[in-house]
């Protein structure tokens, strides 16, 4: 299976999820998922039923939220300072030297700083 086509948690990206399914009741051969509703699926991590996305949907909505993030956000997330770098162009090496911290980041690194971030609503 390509990591592309991986399914993971629309709350928090982990992949550690279920979901009902058909089986044979004789034979135990999966017939086919139940359905489309929440309530059959189940997030280990959230220990809660929630939707569940691709992985390069989930990756998209994590990179979109860093790309609008705010430089507060990106202080306390980074352990950089914007008084640090020079303040030309709107502080663009600040921006950069955060885009280049958040590229090292690894997938749950990166889902990890965005669940935290995003959990209060
Ligand atoms: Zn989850």
């Amino acid at each position: 299976m390509e990591e592309r086509d991986l399914i993971v948690c629309e709350e928090c990206g982990s992949t550690e999820i279920q979901t009902q399914a058909w089986v044979d009741a004789n034979t135990h051969q999966y017939i086919g998922e139940t359905g489309i509703d929440r309530d059959d699926n189940w997030c280990n991590e959230c220990e809660a039923h929630n939707y569940f996305c691709t992985k390069t949907e989930f990756v998209e909505r994590m990179e979109a939220w860093w790309g609008d993030t705010d430089f507060p956000t990106m202080e306390k997330v980074t352990g950089f300072r914007q008084d640090d770098f020079t303040a030309e162009d709107g502080y663009q090496e600040f921006v950069d030297a955060c885009n280049e911290w958040w590229k090292t980041k690894s997938y749950d690194e990166k889902r990890a700083i965005f669940k935290e971030h995003n959990s209060e609503e």
